[in-house]
């Protein structure tokens, strides 16, 4: 049966291999087991429930709360001829009698509807018309008291379950479950002996990076435009910021919406789907927006403020990146944002000890921000997720690609502010009395007089406001949760002012792309949001971003090729083959795009089934034809690492380069030593002994050629 499961995942959604976590899924439910699957956003869902609809007979109910998604779901299958419709409340009486009369014609195969229907005995008799197969419920935490987004409807399912004359199999989904969630679907749904997965949490194409004590509009600024025409969402803490933040960005010149429940329905609606249509690239909004977000190119999230606890963070930065494509997930953190997050909660929590539970969550929350070990790993542990780890090398904690600066001086200068002004003040007086700014505030109390006024007059009072916040968020100094916040010294503050301990800052390292788009990717996604402007649906529907990249990566022109993309099968093929191939053809002509790729890659189609996927023998054969690693990035449009790893993945398969290159002639023989003294398992410790100009993939061709 999982053959039969694998040629459908083919032929419709052009994908070569089941995920790990999807096979066992399907299998279960070919089985006509029912089945409870936790897995994280992006994992790959849908198709687990969408395959087996195709194979069983009858028809699917797929019980979903989102009702935005329903369309583009059901958009989507079209697409590849899976014939299915939707029913809630956005359809007229008629409509729904219309699409009922279809569904007892034995039209579709799969029919979402939203759990309000439930409600009723007489759609349950409706149903009862039909011959369900197989009864899928999406988000099924929301079945639970326990989870976040209790749905009371969801309690009917298993009444409507019971109804039913021949009993479906019940297959359910959700990204988050803990213990008692999991018991609670088991129980509530009246799951008969389910098999229950849980897959990781962890998402590897996400990057974590933190960022404190910064300009945060600044840094907006600075990263939307070295990621220009890249969508993304940018989460604010309350409506104020959010409107100060769109119209720093539309004034900016950007396609920004904005979203939050101060706004009409219809203003909110037309933000959401201008985005799903690429008509937008920026979303600012509350954590209001999300539910329903199922847009597979968003390629950051920054959050403008922290979120309350980690469940919420890695549920709102979890919508990058559904494509698997690299993705950034930023959190801008100041110390302001805890005393917002303890506000909410001690206003918003009905009990003590919901309240006491909450706190707990936000220092948790506050502990990732101050941590300095593995982003990604402290998360993962957070889940107990047993796949947790050390060094992840894709979180600003574990690339150690920035200068630490020791800014012990600056530091003891600003303690002893703190303490001439006898900590009875806020950062701005501090600063400006460090700054020596001729404030009334600061004449009239003689701060003047102070033997610390005017002792950083190199800076400015933004800058000098700045390096507060980062001695504060590094816990050097402490701030009062009062009404207005005061500074105070703490134990660290005295022995930073003893001398005793020294201040480090972290340079500001470069911002970098998240993806190093080529020229003719721009141009395929052009052309697909023509195509889906003309059949009015989110571009995404047509083909994902990964599927484009990788088109634009191996020119496919012929239909063996392109049938060798993830992400086409041959009902797209059919559909829109012609257009991109037609393209890429002229691309090809217009740019006399050498033929050493193309015929490398057909040399290899020739040889080989798999030929498409091996990339970075594409880039050992570039690089041994002599071309550099700037050129070759530049015209395979990926990153200077990428291209570094794939000679170093040839190498380790016994490849015939030279990756000397890689390792830096200065230091090629202390990292050889520490090598040999540290072993070849961990990059962390030989790293930490080296400059910070060696990178990880220095040291990591060097262990390469060691192992050798
Ligand atoms: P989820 O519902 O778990 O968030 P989706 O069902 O939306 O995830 O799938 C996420 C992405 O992964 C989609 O772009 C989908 O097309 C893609 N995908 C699903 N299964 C596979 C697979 N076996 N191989 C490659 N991509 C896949």
């Amino acid at each position: 049966m999982i053959e039969q499961a694998k040629s459908i995942l083919k032929k419709y959604y052009g994908y070569d291999n089941f995920r790990d976590s999807q096979k066992s899924v399907i299998t279960s439910i070919l089985k006509k087991q029912d089945t409870v699957a936790v897995m994280p956003t992006g994992s790959g869902k849908s198709v687990c429930y969408q395959i087996p609809a195709v194979i069983f007979p009858g028809v699917t109910i797929v019980i979903s709360p989102l009702i935005s998604l329903m369309k583009d779901q059901v958009d989507a299958l079209q697409k590849i001829n899976i014939y299915s419709t939707f029913i809630n409340s956005s359809l007229d009486y008629t409509e729904i009698n219309k699409r009922l009369d279809k569904a007892k014609q034995g039209e579709y195969k799969l029919i979402y509807i939203a759990p309000e229907r439930l409600n009723s005995s007489q759609f349950w008799n409706i149903l009862n018309t039909l011959n369900i197969s197989l009864l899928a419920v999406d988000e099924a935490h929301c079945v639970s008291h326990w989870g976040h987004d209790f749905r009371p409807s969801y309690l009917y399912i298993s009444k409507m379950i019971e109804k039913i004359n021949n009993r479906p199999v019940v297959a359910a989904f959700t990204a988050t479950a803990t213990p008692e969630v999991k018991k609670d679907i088991t129980e509530q749904l009246s799951l008969i002996s389910p098999n229950i997965y849980v897959s990781g949490f962890d998402r590897k194409n996400l990057r974590f990076i933190l960022k404190k004590g910064i300009y945060k509009d600044q840094f907006l600024l600075d990263y939307i435009k070295t990621n220009k025409d890249e969508s993304g969402i940018i989460y604010a803490a309350t409506r104020k910021k959010v409107n100060k933040s769109y119209e720093l960005l539309t004034s900016a010149g950007y396609r920004v919406g904005r979203y939050h429940a101060g706004l009409t329905d219809k203003e909110r609606q037309s933000t959401q789907e201008a985005f799903l249509y690429d008509n937008i690239d920026i979303v600012v909004a509350t954590n209001a927006f999300g539910m329903g977000i199922d847009k597979s190119n968003v390629r950051f999230v920054i959050h403008y403020n922290m979120p309350k606890n980690i469940e919420s963070y890695y549920q709102e930065a979890g919508r990058a990146g559904r494509d698997g494509e690299p993705s950034d997930c930023i959190l801008l953190y100041s110390p302001g944002d805890k005393h917002i997050q303890k506000f909410l909660i001690e206003q918003g929590e009905s009990t003590k000890k919901r309240q006491q539970n909450q706190l707990k969550k936000l220092r948790q929350m506050v502990d990732y921000c101050h941590t300095t070990k593995c982003l990604r790993g402290y998360i993962l542990s957070y889940f107990n997720d047993k796949n947790s780890m050390d060094i992840c090398n894709n979180c600003s904690n574990c690339n150690d690609d920035y200068e630490l600066i020791d800014i012990s001086k600056e530091a003891q200068k600003i303690l002893s502010c703190v303490y001439r002004l006898e900590e009875r003040w806020g950062i701005t007086v501090v600063a400006q009395v460090l700054t020596g700014s001729k404030n009334k505030k600061i004449l009239n109390n003689n701060f003047d007089t102070l033997s610390t006024y005017n002792i950083l007059s190199s800076y400015t009072i933004k800058q000098v406001k700045n390096k507060i916040n980062i001695l504060v968020a590094d816990g050097l100094l402490d701030i009062t949760e009062s009404k207005y916040p005061v500074v105070k010294l703490n134990k660290k503050s005295y022995k930073v002012l003893k001398g005793k301990l020294k201040v480090r800052q972290k340079q500001q390292e470069k911002l970098h792309k998240i993806s190093s788009n080529n020229e003719l990717f721009d141009i395929l996604r052009k052309l697909r949001k023509e195509l889906a402007d003309k059949e009015s649906v989110p571009p995404y529907v047509i083909f994902h971003d990964s599927t484009l990249r990788e088109m634009s990566q191996k020119y496919p022109t012929k239909r063996y090729s392109m049938l060798k993309i993830s992400g086409v099968g041959s009902v797209k093929f059919k559909k829109y083959g012609k257009f991109f191939m037609d393209l890429i053809r002229n691309y090809l002509k217009n740019n006399d795009v050498d033929n050493d790729i193309c015929t490398f890659i057909k040399k290899r189609s020739s040889n080989s089934k798999n030929s498409t996927k091996k990339s970075h023998l594409i880039t050992a054969e570039l690089f041994k034809s002599g071309k550099s690693l700037e050129e070759i990035s530049k015209k395979r449009g990926l990153t200077i690492n990428t291209i570094e790893n794939h000679l170093i993945r040839c190498k380790k398969e016994g490849l015939n380069i030279n990756i000397d290159s890689l390792i830096p002639d200065k230091f090629k023989e202390q990292i050889f030593s520490l090598i040999k003294e540290k072993g070849t398992q961990r990059l962390q410790p030989i790293k930490k002994d080296l400059p910070d100009e060696v990178s990880y993939n220095a040291i990591k061709a060097a262990i390469c050629l060691a192992e050798i």
